[in-house]
């Protein structure tokens, strides 16, 4: 590892004048189990480091009908938190197939964006989720759409002195049901071959008033499935009509073979577990009815 500067500024305030002197010299440091590791690797060389942790940003809140998650909240955080329970179980779902305890503890719902894997697990359930975030510099803040922040493997619009101050997730109607499904190539500690999230919201006559898609490590950033969404709405849900939809989602990916799974592989579960995630979502509005 090459030598830097380490940083631990006492406020938000403080890291951000942190981040917009040192720009492209820089990287924070949320839990680190990504970031060490690439730095021992050697892939990124950062000369100063800057530490969150006294930044106060794993705060976890919901405000006039938007769930707030501090970028630095935990996925021990988010596991143990009763409104994500409540409103946003299948991110809940993602953190338990996260890791382990050690990782879960100190990785963080911000790194896990930042670092733009395509195969981060948290980032299908919140795209499915229509999450947004907030940047900040010293300039300002700038919100998107979390699907309009990644560009590539490892890359995103993030500019060299911003930092993910937060991420915010619209509370959605009692309607609304969604599931998460990883595959790997072992039951815990793995990196996902395949991750997805559907979300679907029906009304008491079983037709679709909407759908969301969204797959990891099937392309080189996560996606949302448009044509298969399309295909749903509007349209009374049957196992045709979901696997119709599964079909469409397999031909909008473009996955590539690499150490976790081949793209054929990766072409057919994508179609299978689509189909699973919309069967189970599906169960899960029935009996949401039946107990409502
Ligand atoms: C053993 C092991 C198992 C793992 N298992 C999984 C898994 O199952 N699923 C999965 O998706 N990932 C997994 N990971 C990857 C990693 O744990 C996650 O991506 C984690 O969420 C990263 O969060 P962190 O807080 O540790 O990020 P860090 O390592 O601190 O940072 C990651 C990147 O994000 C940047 N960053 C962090 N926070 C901010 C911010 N607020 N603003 C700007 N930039 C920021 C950093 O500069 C860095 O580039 C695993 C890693 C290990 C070591």
């Amino acid at each position: 590892m090459e030598e830097f500067n380490y940083l631990a500024p006492e406020s938000f305030d403080q890291a951000v004048v942190a981040k917009s002197q040192h720009a492209e010299k820089s990287r924070v440091i949320a839990g680190g189990t990504d970031l060490l590791l690439r730095m021992r690797d050697k892939v990124v060389a950062p000369s100063v480091l800057i530490d969150l942790r006294h930044t106060s940003l794993d705060k976890i809140l919901i405000s006039n009908g938007v769930m707030i998650l501090g970028t630095s909240a935990s996925l021990s955080q988010i596991l143990e938190n009763s409104e994500i329970t409540q409103h946003f179980p299948a991110l809940q779902t993602a953190c338990r197939e996260f890791a382990g305890p050690p990782i879960r503890n100190r990785a963080t719902l911000g790194g896990n964006i930042v670092n733009a894997s395509p195969a981060a697990d948290l980032v299908p359930p919140l795209m499915a989720y229509d999450a947004s975030i907030v940047l900040r510099a010293s300039g300002g803040d700038r919100a998107l759409p979390l699907a309009e922040f990644f560009t590539g493997p490892g890359q995103s619009v993030i500019a060299p002195d911003e930092i993910l101050m937060e991420i915010q997730i619209p509370l959605l109607p009692a309607s609304s049901a969604a599931t998460f499904i990883k595959l790997g190539q072992r039951r815990s500690m793995a990196i996902s071959q395949v991750n997805l999230t559907a979300r679907l919201s029906m009304n008491n006559s079983d037709c679709v008033t909407d759908a969301r898609i969204a797959l990891g490590a099937v392309a080189p950033t996560p996606v949302r499935a448009h044509s298969a969404e399309d295909a749903l709405v509007g349209e009374k849900l049957s196992e045709d009509l979901i696997r119709m939809a599964a079909k469409k989602a397999r031909e909008e990916i473009t996955p590539i073979s690499d150490v976790r799974a081949s793209l054929e592989y990766r072409l057919e579960m994508t179609e299978v577990l689509v189909r699973r995630a919309l069967i189970a979502t599906w169960k899960k509005q029935r009996r949401t009815k039946t107990s409502g």
